[in-house]
């Protein structure tokens, strides 16, 4: 097993839909934890919707739609550290989804702010 984990970049992306995520987003200028308690981010500049697993949760809406900039990445943990401590069936469930990439995941349970980014 390589013990390397993904250093966080200064930068990082979150991608959203348009009709439910963006609003939410914008008026605060806030990216909040969601259901699961983790904000979703990652290195990729461009919305590489199965790479990044963002067709998984909902058919009805486009979640690489909308593109949001995080500057502050200070506590934000790449996937592939924070994967040690997440149990394996729900591991496996993100990871093993078609054309999943895993190492360009980068999590966060505190708040950030965010930059509207448009694509
Ligand atoms: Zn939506």
């Amino acid at each position: 097993m390589n013990r390397y984990w993904p250093q966080v970049p200064e930068v990082l992306y979150h991608y959203t839909c348009a009709e439910h995520g963006h609003p939410a987003i914008f008026g605060s200028g806030t990216l909040r934890t969601g259901r699961d308690g983790l904000i979703w981010l990652t290195d990729l500049p461009e919305p590489n919707r199965g790479a990044l697993g963002l067709t998984r949760v909902s058919l009805d809406c486009d979640r690489g739609a909308v593109r949001y900039r995080v500057d502050n990445t200070a506590n934000v943990v790449s996937w592939m550290e924070f994967r040690q401590q997440v149990p394996v069936d729900i591991r496996d469930l993100l990871e093993t989804f078609p054309d999943a990439m895993p190492r360009h995941w980068f999590v966060s349970w505190q708040d950030l702010t965010a930059q509207h980014d448009p694509i």
